[in-house]
């Protein structure tokens, strides 16, 4: 246990199963770690720099098409963003290196990078009319994904079902992750289980910031309204999220009442 766990998130977190991960784990600390899956410790540190190269192109990317920042969200996103991160901090030190990439982009809603950076889309704002506790939700999710290290541990998992002595370089990993069904299949599973542990970290994250639970969670409520029918082999139904959030609802809401506004 690391010590950035004996932290208010931490305990609440341990609770159910799941600890904040220490900076240099190489898998993340959710409850799939009880297989004791080897793990590569160079893993954590070759991702984060694939990435890193991934995520500075991205940024060329939209800097070139004139999508990079923000211009009708920019008070409301900062500030989430602030109060989430400034919770984070205090949770965990991984979280200093957190940084908000705000784009204008109709593709994409948020995704979180290995590297700390949170992108958000003021398209997905706007398609949604969102609020700031909503993106204060939308933010806090993305950045428990990288708290609990899931990007890390989802290669290691990756590395683990590739054919063994066949070493490969990361880089045709992720293309495994992208292009193998089967492969998306067998995880499919345990990044579904990722999805809900975001968000029942984003939740108290969020709530510790000081945003109230039930105004976060009409986040889900309005991804529920807009959810498309079909099959989803990486995030599970809005409705199986906001059942799972709502078990934790009372103590969210005792954690925001007690600590939301320090
Ligand atoms: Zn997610």
């Amino acid at each position: 246990m690391s010590g950035s766990s004996e932290t208010l998130l931490g305990r609440v977190l341990i609770g159910f199963g799941m600890l904040l991960a220490a900076a240099d784990l190489a898998v993340s600390a959710s409850a799939t770690q009880l297989l004791d899956i080897p793990s590569d410790p160079r893993l954590g540190s070759e991702v984060r720099a694939l990435r890193s190269t991934f995520v500075n192109e991205e940024l060329a990317r939209y800097r070139e098409k004139g999508q990079l920042g923000c211009v009708n969200y920019c008070r409301q996103v900062h500030r989430a963003f602030d109060r989430i991160k400034r919770a984070a901090v205090k949770q965990s030190a991984e979280a200093k290196r957190l940084t908000l990439v705000v784009v204008r982009d109709p593709g994409i809603d948020a995704w979180a990078s290995a590297t700390g950076h949170i992108f958000i889309s003021e398209s997905f704002i706007l398609r949604h009319s969102l609020v700031e506790a909503e993106i204060a939700m939308a933010l806090a999710h993305e950045v428990m994904h990288v708290l609990l290290a899931h990007e890390v541990f989802g290669m290691t998992l990756v590395k683990a079902l590739n054919p063994v002595n066949r070493e490969r370089p990361l880089e045709t990993l992720y293309e495994d992750l992208e292009s193998d069904l089967s492969m998306m299949m067998n995880l499919s599973s345990i990044l579904k289980e990722q999805e809900h542990e975001a968000d029942e970290g984003g939740l108290l994250l969020a709530a510790l910031a000081g945003y109230a639970p039930r105004d976060q969670t009409r986040l889900l409520i309005k991804l529920k309204s807009n959810e498309k029918s079909g099959f989803n082999l990486t995030h599970p139904l809005a409705l199986e999220r906001i059942v799972r959030v709502n078990t934790l609802m009372p103590i969210a809401i005792k954690i925001r009442q007690r600590y939301g506004g320090q």
